[in-house]
C-alpha cells in the first residue's frame, strides 16, 4: 500500500466511547474505516456511515498500515497484539490506550520484535474533544513516522510530539493526571465542606472558579524556582503551609466531613518540617517527595 493510500485509510480497534468517537471523526474526514471490537454489535452506527467491520482483529490489522488502538488499559493491548501477531509486519500501531510509560515502552519492544511500531499517544480530551483540532495528544516514537501519519493523527486532535522515547507520550499524560485527578478529588472535598454547611456546588462555584484561576499564577511564580533549586521561604514558609492544611482538616471534621484527606497532606508537610525545613517554601516537597 503506497503512503498517500495508508494517509487515507485506516484501522480502529477498540470501540469503547473514545474509540467510537476517532472512528467517527475519521469518517467524517473521508477515510476508510475499519474497524474491530472484542463485544460484537458496537460498530452498529458507524457501519451504517461507511466504516467496515472485519471479522478478527488480525483481518483488521491486514486491512491498513496505520492502526489506531484504543482500549482500556495495556493488559488489553498485549492481548490484542497477541492475537494479531503474524499480521504485525510493517504496521504502525497509534497505541492511543492508556497505562503507564513503563507499559508503553514494553509494547514498543514487543511490537518491535514483530517488525512493527509504535506511536503512543496520550489523549488529553473526552471522547466529546474528539475531531477538534483545538484538542491536543501527547505523542512519542520514532520521529520519521510520527511526521509520515501526522496529517492521520490530526484527524482525531491536534499533535503534541514529545519525544522519540514511547514512554514520554505516556508521562506527560500520567504528570497530567497526577494533578488533574488531585485537583478533582481535591474540589469534591471542598464542596462536602460546603454543602455540609448548607452552601451548594454552584454557590460555591464563583469562589471555587477564582481560586483555580489563580494557580496559574503561583505555578508560573514558582516554577523557575523549582528549577533552579531555589526553596528559599521569603513568600510563605512549609511551617505556615502545615497549619493552614490543619486547619482544613479541622473545619471538614467539625462539618462532619471525612479528614483523610487533608491528614494526608499535612501529613507530607509535617514530615519537611520535622526534618528541619520548616522555614522553607512549600516547594521543598518536590525534592522530598523523590525516592531514590
Ligand atoms: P473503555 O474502557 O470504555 O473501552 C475501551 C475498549 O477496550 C472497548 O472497546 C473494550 O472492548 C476494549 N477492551 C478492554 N479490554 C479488552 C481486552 N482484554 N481485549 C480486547 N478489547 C478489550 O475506554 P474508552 O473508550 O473510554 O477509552 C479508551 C482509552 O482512551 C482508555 O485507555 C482511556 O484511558 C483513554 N482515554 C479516555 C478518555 C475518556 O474520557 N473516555 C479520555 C482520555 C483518554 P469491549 O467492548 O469488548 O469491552
Amino acid at each position: 500500500m503506497s503512503v498517500e493510500q495508508s494517509k487515507r485509510s485506516v484501522t480502529v480497534i477498540g470501540l469503547g466511547p473514545m474509540g467510537r468517537a476517532m472512528a467517527g471523526a475519521y469518517l467524517d474526514a473521508g477515510y476508510a474505516v475499519t474497524v474491530w471490537n472484542r463485544t460484537p454489535g458496537r460498530a452498529g452506527e458507524l457501519l451504517a456511515r461507511g466504516a467496515r467491520e472485519a471479522p478478527s482483529a488480525r483481518a483488521a490489522v491486514e486491512a491498513n498500515e496505520l492502526v489506531v488502538l484504543s482500549l482500556t488499559d495495556y493488559d488489553a493491548v498485549f492481548e490484542v497484539l497477541e492475537a494479531v501477531e503474524p499480521a504485525l509486519e510493517g504496521k504502525v500501531i497509534a497505541n492511543l490506550s492508556s497505562d503507564t510509560p513503563g507499559r508503553a515502552r514494553e509494547a514498543a519492544r514487543r511490537l518491535a520484535e514483530h517488525g512493527a511500531a509504535q506511536l503512543t499517544g496520550g489523549v488529553q480530551v473526552p471522547p466529546s474533544g474528539i475531531g477538534d483540532p483545538a484538542s491536543s495528544t501527547f505523542y512519542s516514537g520514532p520521529v520519521e513516522l510520527f511526521q509520515r501519519h501526522r496529517a492521520a493523527l490530526e484527524v482525531l486532535t491536534g499533535a503534541d510530539y514529545r519525544g522519540d522515547d514511547p514512554g514520554l507520550a505516556q508521562l506527560y499524560y500520567q504528570i497530567q493526571m497526577d494533578l488533574f485527578w488531585s485537583s478533582m478529588v481535591g474540589y469534591l472535598h471542598a464542596t462536602a465542606i460546603a454543602e455540609a454547611n448548607g452552601i451548594t456546588a454552584e454557590e460555591f462555584l464563583p469562589y471555587l472558579s477564582s481560586t483555580a484561576a489563580s494557580m496559574p499564577g503561583f505555578q508560573a511564580f514558582y516554577a523557575p524556582r523549582i528549577t533552579g533549586g531555589d526553596h528559599r521561604g521569603d513568600v510563605d514558609r512549609l511551617a505556615m503551609a502545615l497549619a493552614g492544611i490543619e486547619h482544613v482538616r479541622h473545619t471538614a471534621e467539625d462539618s462532619g466531613v471525612d479528614g483523610a484527606l487533608p491528614a494526608v497532606l499535612a501529613e507530607a508537610v509535617r514530615r519537611g518540617v520535622e526534618d528541619g525545613f520548616g522555614a522553607a517554601s512549600l516547594t521543598v516537597l518536590v525534592g522530598r517527595f523523590r525516592r531514590e
